[in-house]
Formats: C-alpha cells, structure tokens, sequence
C-alpha cells in the first residue's frame, strides 16, 4: 500500500440487465472501497458499443478516487465488483454487466501484463473523454517518456458522434 493518496479515474460501463442501477450500484461500491475515497462523478452517458452491434448501447460513467490503495490491488478490487456484479467473459468486446477500467492513476505510467495505464482506450473513446472531462477539464494524459497530452484536446480531436450525456430525467 502507498501511504500518499494517489488521484485515480476509473471508466464505468454496462449494457446489461438494467445499466442505469450497475452503475449507481457500482459507484456505491467504488465509494465503499478500503483506503479510498470517491470525490467526484461524472453524469451518466449513452454509447453504441464498439465491435458487435447487435447489443444494446452501454451506460457509461467516470469516478475519480482518492486511494492509498496501489495500482494492481485497485485493479483487484475493481475485478471484484465486477465480478459481484455477476460480470461474464464470453465475447471479446461483448455486453457486460458491469466494466471498471482503472483510466488513470496519478501521474503514472503502467506497463504490466495485466494492467495498463493510462488506459489505451482513452485516446479514442468518446464514452471515457467526455465523462472524464465533464469532471477534470484540465487534466493532462501521460503518454510515457514524461510527455504529456492534454484531454482537452483529445475531446477536441475525438470523432465519436455516438456518445450523448443522459438527461437526469433519464437517469433517477
Ligand atoms: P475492456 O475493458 O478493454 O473491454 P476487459 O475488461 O475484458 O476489456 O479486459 C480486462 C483485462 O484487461 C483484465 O485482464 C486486466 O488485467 C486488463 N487490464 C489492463 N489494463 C487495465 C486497466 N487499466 N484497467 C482495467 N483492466 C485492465
Ligand atoms: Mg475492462
């Protein structure tokens, strides 16, 4: 365990089985998290789902945690909560009841077998920029080799014209 607190963004999906309350659900579990605090969400958003598209658009949010917990034993629990969550792995890219990315953890760069960060997903996924800038609009990706890439400009540059923020109506 790190003794500093490290700021940390975790990506939230789902398209099964009731999406809108694994998220409310998964977002009561990430603030139950041992040694963590959660300081912000994002608003709820609506995704087509990349690859198949025969599944029902995702629900997706971002949450932003203050953790002493290190990298890999976050990414333990959030496999837990997926796993709570009755999450199966059945087809690359499939539907899922519930999918926790760990998108950022501090400043760190991250590569292991089972874990990457910044996750390479979030250059090109409208579904974690727009949360995610929602609630850090000045937040500055690390690319490695201490460069940096500033998330504004990566919602600037972003074509995917399919994610849309839920109106809260929608979501309570
Ligand atoms: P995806 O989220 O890309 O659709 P999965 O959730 O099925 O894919 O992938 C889970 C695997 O990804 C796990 O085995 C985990 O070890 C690995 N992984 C690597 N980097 C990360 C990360 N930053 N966050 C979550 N899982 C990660
Ligand atoms: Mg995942």
């Amino acid at each position: 365990m790190n003794n500093n607190p490290v700021v940390c963004y975790i990506g939230l999906g789902s398209n099964l089985d009731h999406p809108i309350e694994q998220l409310k659900q998964a977002i009561n579990e990430l603030s139950a998290l041992e040694n963590s605090l959660l300081f912000v969400q994002s608003s709820f958003y609506q995704s087509a789902p990349m690859g198949p598209q025969d599944q029902p658009d995702f629900i997706n949010a971002v949450a932003g945690l203050k953790t002493s917990l290190s990298a890999n034993d976050l990414l333990l629990q959030l496999q837990g909560i997926e796993q709570q969550h009755g999450r199966v792995r059945e087809q690359y890219w499939g539907p899922r009841t519930l999918d926790l990315d760990l998108l950022l953890y501090g400043e760190q760069v991250i590569n292991t077998d089972n874990l990457q960060v910044p996750h390479p997903g979030i250059p090109e996924r409208g579904f974690v920029l727009y949360p995610l800038y929602e609630i850090a609009p000045d937040l500055e990706i690390p690319t490695g080799k201490s460069g940096r890439e500033s998330l504004k400009e990566l919602v600037a540059k972003c074509a995917d014209k399919t994610t849309k923020i839920l109106n809260d109506d929608k979501v309570s």
